[in-house]
């Protein structure tokens, strides 16, 4: 089962991988999240994409394929993966089908969760992750149980450079431009499906298993 989220930043995506890949024993990768961490290693990738991050401007896409198409490959994900954050261009769609048909794979499904632009300043701006781990919490939705510290793994929780106002708009405005084209790239093939990403964590995570165990029929 090979699977992409969709969806604008702040949309829930990373939260709502995290609870399918345990509900459905399906590893996630979110390239977000390795961009950070090769940041934090200091690699020479981390450090081109901060350029990019920092101004809310996305990767370029041979960088970004070339990355993602390293890690599916890798043995973990043989039996299915949980996208999230990628792809964000067309040029990305076009580069996870030839990497899914090269390990003799298909796509699945995309889920699409749909948040009003609204709502989206004022997740994001409440919006705290793990510094080691990357789990990502809310000032007011998700708290971690003890303020300032991740109920997962115990590493103090931040608030991104990127999560701040400025760039959340620049960030909003290069969904709106390059990735929200997907939308109608993936329903043309008959892939997407469309869940209301506006209410609260449950209700979002009820409505994407049921897409998800739909798909496994
Ligand atoms: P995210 O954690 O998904 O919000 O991603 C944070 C930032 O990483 C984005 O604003 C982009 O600068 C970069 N990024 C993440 N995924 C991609 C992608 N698929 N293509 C290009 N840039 C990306």
């Amino acid at each position: 089962m090979n699977l992409v989220l969709l969806g604008p930043p702040g949309a829930g995506k990373g939260t709502q991988a995290e609870r399918l890949a345990e509900e459905f024993e399906l590893p996630h990768v979110a390239s977000g999240d390795l961009f950070r961490e090769n940041l934090k290693n200091k690699t020479e990738l981390g450090l081109l994409a901060n350029r990019y991050i920092a101004e809310g401007e996305l990767v370029p896409d041979d960088v970004t394929i070339a990355m993602i198409r390293d890690r599916i490959k890798r043995p973990e994900y043989e039996n299915g993966v949980i996208l999230d954050g990628f792809p964000r261009t067309l040029a990305q769609a076009e580069g996870l089908k030839e990497i899914l048909t090269g390990l003799g794979r298909t796509l699945d499904g995309v889920l699409y969760i749909a948040v009003p632009d609204e709502e989206l300043v004022h997740r994001l701006s409440g919006r705290r992750i793990c510094r080691r781990c990357q789990t990502p919490y809310h000032i007011q939705f998700k708290p971690p149980q003890k303020q300032g510290v991740c109920d997962t793994c115990g590493a103090n929780i931040y608030q991104r450079d990127d999560d701040k106002p400025e760039t959340v708009r620049a960030r909003l405005e290069v969904y709106h431009q390059q990735t929200s084209p997907l939308i109608d790239f993936y329903r043309q093939y008959g892939l997407l499906t469309e869940v209301d990403g506006s209410g609260d964590i449950e209700t979002v995570n009820s409505a994407l298993s049921e897409v998800v165990r739909s798909l496994m029929k």
